[in-house]
Parts: C-alpha cells; structure tokens; sequence
C-alpha cells in the first residue's frame, strides 16, 4: 500500500483521522467480527486507500463507502479495480442525511468501518439515534472509548453515551488493536466494538423525555439522583423521592448505578406522571 500512496504522491492528513491498516489478517478478522455474509449490503465510513473496503467487497453481496478526501479517488480506483459490487462516494458522512443513505442502501445493511478518531461518537451516535434498517455495526475506535461504549452501570466509564447506546441494542468488544499495526502509528490503542440492533434494547414511551432523564441522571455525579431530578424536572423534593420509592430506589441513590433499562423506567415514570399530566 506505502507504494501506491506514493506513487498517487498521497500525503495523510491528521484532521481527517486517517491511520490506515495493511495488516492482512486484523482486515479478515474485523470482516469475519461483523459477520458479513454473501447476501449482505455494508456501509462502509472513511474508505481511506480501500484496504478494507476490498476484503469486504470479497465477502459482501454489495458495499457502500464514504470518503471525505477526493484526492484518494485515484489510490481507490486502483485498490478497488475489479471490485463491481463497491462504490465509493466522496462526501462527508456527517453531513448526509440518514434517512437518504438508507434509501440508497435500499433495506437492511450493516456497517463496517475503522472509523475517524475525531467523529466516532457523533457518527456511532447517529446510527443510534437515527437508522431504521441498520442491524450490526462493527467499528474500530480508540480503546478508550470502546471501554465507554460498552461499560457496565455503576464503573467509571458508564455514562449518557452507554445508556443511549443500550436502549438500541447490545454492545460487545470483539478485541483490542495495538497502535503499531496502523499507518500511521497514532499515539493510543485501538479496539474493535460490535453494535447488535436486533438484540437486547428496550422500549421506552417518550424518546426525548429518557434523552432528558439520562442527561439528567448523569448531570452532576457528586450529586444524588434525587437532587439531580429536582433541578431537571423543577420538581419539590417530595414529588423527585416519591419517583424513586415507585420504582423500589433506595433514598441517596446515584443516577450512574441504574442500569440503562432502569434509567427507562424512570423515564416512563416521568413522562407519564411529570410531563404528560
Ligand atoms: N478504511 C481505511 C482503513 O481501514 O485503512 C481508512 C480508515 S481511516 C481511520 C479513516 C478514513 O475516514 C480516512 O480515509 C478519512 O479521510 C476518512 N474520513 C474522515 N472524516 C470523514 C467523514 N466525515 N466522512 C467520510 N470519510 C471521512
């Protein structure tokens, strides 16, 4: 690959996020993690030299990729040449609208990517939040954050993103990736998580409203739950104790030990008997 980025005179740009990978058996192993199949459509973010978009055009019925950086197209017209089942399109990710790339997907996909290090929540964030026919989303991301996404309540790294992320669906980390196997090298390690929407999650009645109780419940840590509710909901702390005793809480409980599907149910509670009356 270090031939081809320098025979198209390819100079890697930092405010892209572009730390590339060569290593021919962590490719298969991130493809073999997500599970891709001959029947499946991927959506791939940041196609960078095309090293993965090529293993997975082996395995796929049909990949779609984004790429930022037209002055890439050449490298890829050349990795990708023979590939007739992948396209890539050079735009800004997050800037396109979900519900259009779901139209050109045409159904169910899933996605696949070594994501840039700078948008990596706001793009997991936007599968979350947003996408209706996404049913596995396998990314590399900072190890770091992996921890984040994937945290149990209670430790440390649990937060707003982790409980967001339960509501849709189970997340697990499939494995660690030294720092030395990327081009190139970037100052932390990396790890592979795999988002599954058709498993776990939970229904909640109001999406906002449990948007409003996480933030909530997250919004102050050295505070308790009880006092957090009472300044986000403008509740006496009458009304804020007597949610929690509905729902079986010890008094002084902290919003970051309920488990996300509890933070549902407090959010239910709320908009059913805060919000809604
Ligand atoms: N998939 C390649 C690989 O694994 O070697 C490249 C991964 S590299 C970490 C991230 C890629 O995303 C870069 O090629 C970068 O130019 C591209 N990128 C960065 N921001 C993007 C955005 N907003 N939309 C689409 N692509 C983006």
């Amino acid at each position: 690959m270090e031939e081809l980025l320098k025979k198209h005179n390819f100079a890697f740009k930092k405010r892209y996020g572009q730390n590339f990978l060569t290593d021919a058996n962590l490719l298969r192993a991130i493809v073999a993690d997500a599970g891709v199949g001959e029947e499946d459509a991927v959506l791939e973010i940041g196609a960078g030299a095309g090293a993965l978009t090529r293993v997975l055009s082996e395995k796929a019925k049909r990949v779609v990729a984004y790429e930022i950086d037209r002055s890439l197209q050449p490298v890829l017209a050349e990795t990708l040449s023979g590939c007739e089942n992948a396209e890539v399109i050079f735009r800004d990710f997050t800037r396109e609208k979900m519900s259009a790339v779901e139209e050109e997907l045409g159904g169910a996909y899933c996605v696949v990517a070594n994501l840039p290090y700078y948008v990596t929540t706001p793009v997991v964030m936007k599968f979350v939040g947003e996408s209706k026919n996404c049913k596995f989303l396998t990314v590399m991301v900072q190890e770091e954050v992996a921890r984040r996404f994937c945290a149990a309540a209670g430790t440390g790294d649990y937060g707003a993103v982790t409980a967001a992320i339960a509501h849709r669906g189970e997340c697990k980390m499939m494995r660690r990736v030294s720092r030395e196997l990327f081009t190139p090298r970037p100052n932390v390690d990396s790890a592979v998580v795999k988002f599954d929407f058709t498993r776990g999650g939970f229904a909640v009645k109001d999406e906002l409203c449990f948007r409003d109780t996480v933030r909530c419940a997250f919004s102050s840590r050295r505070k308790t739950l009880e006092n957090n509710l009472m300044s986000a909901f403008s509740l006496p702390r009458e009304r804020a104790g007597a949610l929690l005793r509905a729902l079986g809480l010890p008094e002084g409980v902290r919003g970051e030990t309920l488990e996300p599907a509890r933070l549902g149910a407090l959010s239910d509670l709320i908009f059913e008997t805060v919000r809604r009356p």
